[in-house]
């Protein structure tokens, strides 16, 4: 057994995870008064929330008519109809309440002429249950959203006396016996120290997995960790076979430019100049939602319109669009789009490719962030101690495809619900759980021998074998020739785990290590990705199958449930909440209203 000393630390809740979601449920905590600690790997304001750019939905009608009801329509039908219906009525009834709140913590938004939030379109984002125009939903602070709520929130979480640990990895969550979350172990990365953290609430804020793929718009850090901690607790993962790719990811870097480019007036060209979405989306054109503008882009290139060299991009045309708007309302992609592409927006297009972007699909929850173990007789059934917020959480609203801005608001309205519910079902005066040494040891032993991996495969060199695999097996358009051999690829490339080689034995800022600990995280779910892949005989949402070209409601209306063991799937169902929290008699929205029927833009 691996002897490690460490410290112990006791909390009535310990967030892991300091992006939008970690930082709005720790200041959530902190305001109630209770003890609350947050660890995070990288410092807060790093976070992958920093780099959210277009901005954040709330009906909130500053620009024009809105409702909340007409963003429940808008998500449910964004989502493909698997979305959690008590879930996705919750957010859009609370986002107004979400979005002045952060507003009146400080957040600069971007103002209109008489001084209120303004608030720009988004893809799928509409009015009257998707039979009006598009709707200006979207607040922003200029292309630097996610940034301003970032800061503001550590602020403003700093001010309630919530506790930080910066640069702490979490390694593993401590569970009793009984299948209770009772804390969670982590590494010092800049003294080697190890550290134990008590607590009678863990919420997991540790964002998505999106390097699990080559390309994609997400930083390095997200390696989806608490999926991978909640896999080896034995816990399931959720409709992780939905990944979203985003439409324009510069060419070659993968740099994201922000889909407020499209809601600001800019439009897609294939090579022979052709505005081609309005082919595809009469309606909303190159404001239809992001999978299926992805899809079309697919679509051009694979029929030889594909613009440059190759025909293997698309163009994104902004020059059009007035100076002064794209240095007010979209400075920051300009530069991004000079850095990255070379390229002058005011005097010629950015070339584009659908990039992956944002993951589904996660560790399930219910609205309140309370993490699902579903089992045959109940398919809600909580796992006690511990919450999931933010894209490593499923509550789920997105579904089978997420909204354009759709996702800081989940970060802000859930982590705020987690906070309430903690309120609710923490016993202050209760003892913090002892440490399971157990547990513990568990942990410690797993972290000694990556530490000392001395196999074959450097660690540099398996990511990389994975991260093609994803990309080219689990892409935009799916066969079941290509899911399968891509499953059987990371079946064995998962298997690999234990021929590892680390170089660098040190515990003292190990990046050798910590990048080892993060594969064995991305593992498990790029497995349960690509075998919820493989089974769904479908297409629905960001899951386009060739084989199965339309959505089937009798069969796969339900939910993926996957448990990951080293490198064995199990796969199990779990049904779609169909019912919404309220009536239509108490102020809900019409059950005919979100029926499901084709989802045509
Ligand atoms: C480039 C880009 C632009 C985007 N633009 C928008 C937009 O305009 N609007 C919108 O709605 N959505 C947007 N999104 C999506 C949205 O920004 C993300 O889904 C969201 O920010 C995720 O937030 P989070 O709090 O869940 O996680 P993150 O912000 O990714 O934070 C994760 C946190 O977990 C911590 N962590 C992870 N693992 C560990 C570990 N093992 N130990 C300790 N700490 C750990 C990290 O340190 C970090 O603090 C964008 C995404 C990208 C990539």
């Amino acid at each position: 057994m691996a002897a490690y000393e460490y410290e112990t630390h006791e909390y009535d809740v310990v967030v892991v995870g300091a992006g939008g979601a970690g930082l709005r449920a720790t200041l959530g905590m902190a305001e109630q008064g209770l003890r609350t600690a947050c660890v995070t790997k990288v410092f807060p304001t790093r976070s992958h929330t920093v780099a959210a750019q277009g901005g954040i939905a709330a009906s909130l009608s500053n620009m024009g008519p809105d409702h909340w009801q007409w963003h429940m329509y808008d998500t449910v039908k964004g989502s493909d109809w698997l979305g959690d219906t008590d879930a996705m009525e919750y957010l859009a009834r609370e986002a107004p309440k979400a979005v002045y709140e952060l507003e009146h913590y400080g957040v600069p938004f971007s103002r209109t002429e008489e001084g209120k939030i303004y608030q720009r379109p988004f893809g799928g984002h509409t009015t009257e249950f998707g039979e009006g125009p598009a709707v200006q939903r979207t607040c922003a602070a200029a292309d630097r959203t996610g940034h301003a709520i970032l800061h503001t929130l550590y602020g403003q979480s700093l001010k309630n006396n919530a506790e930080f640990y910066i640069e702490y990895f979490a390694i593993d969550l401590m569970m009793s016996d009984d299948g209770v979350c009772t804390g969670v172990i982590c590494w010092k990365l800049d003294d080697g120290t190890m550290h134990v953290f008590n607590a009678k609430m863990v919420v997991l804020a540790t964002g998505g997995y999106g390097r699990a793929y080559f390309s994609a718009t997400s930083a390095h850090t997200c390696t989806g960790d608490g999926g991978g901690m909640v896999a080896r607790a034995g816990l399931p993962l959720q409709d992780m076979e939905f990944v979203q790719f985003h439409p324009t990811g510069i060419y070659g870097s993968g740099c994201l430019i922000t889909e407020g480019a499209r809601g600001e007036g800019g439009y897609l060209t294939n090579s022979e100049g052709e505005r081609f979405m309005e082919r595809y989306a009469p309606n909303y054109k190159d404001l239809a939602p992001r999978d299926y503008v992805s899809r079309s882009m697919t679509m051009e290139i694979r029929e030889g319109r594909g613009v440059g060299d190759e025909g293997d991009h698309i163009h994104l045309n902004l020059s059009h669009l007035p100076k002064e708007a794209l240095a007010e309302r979209l400075p920051g992609i300009s530069e991004s789009a000079k850095i990255f592409a070379g390229v002058d927006v005011t005097k010629e297009p950015i070339p584009v490719l659908p990039t992956v972007h944002y993951n589904m699909g996660g560790i399930p929850t219910n609205y309140w962030g309370e993490v699902l173990n579903p089992t045959k007789t109940d398919p809600n059934a909580i796992v006690p101690g511990l919450m999931a917020v933010g894209e490593a959480g499923c509550a789920s609203v997105h579904g089978a495809n997420r909204l354009g801005s759709n996702s800081l608001i989940d970060l802000v309205v859930f982590g705020r619900a987690a906070a309430i519910r903690a309120g609710d079902v923490v016993d202050r005066n209760s003892a913090v759980p002892a440490t399971n040494t157990a547990s513990v040891d568990k942990a410690f032993d797993r972290f000694d021998g990556l530490r000392n991996a001395n196999g074959n495969v450097p660690t540099a060199e398996l990511r990389l074998e994975m991260q093609k695999t994803m990309q080219a097996d689990a892409a935009v358009f799916r066969t079941s020739k290509t899911m399968k051999e891509g499953l059987d690829k990371m079946i064995a490339i998962a298997g690999k785990v234990d021929d590892l080689k680390v170089t660098d034995r040190s515990l003292i800022w190990n990046s050798d290590l910590m990048e080892t600990l993060e594969l064995t995280n991305l593992m498990p779910n790029a497995l349960a990705t690509i075998a919820g892949a493989e089974a769904r005989k479908e297409s629905r949402g960001a899951h386009a199958h060739e084989d199965f070209t339309t959505r089937d409601d009798e069969n796969w209306r339900v939910h993926t449930i996957a448990r990951i063991d080293g490198n064995k799937t199990d796969l199990a169902y779990r049904p779609v909440v169909k019912d919404p929290l309220t009536t239509e008699a108490e102020g809900g929205i019409s059950l005919e209203k979100i029926k499901p029927k084709e989802r045509t833009f």
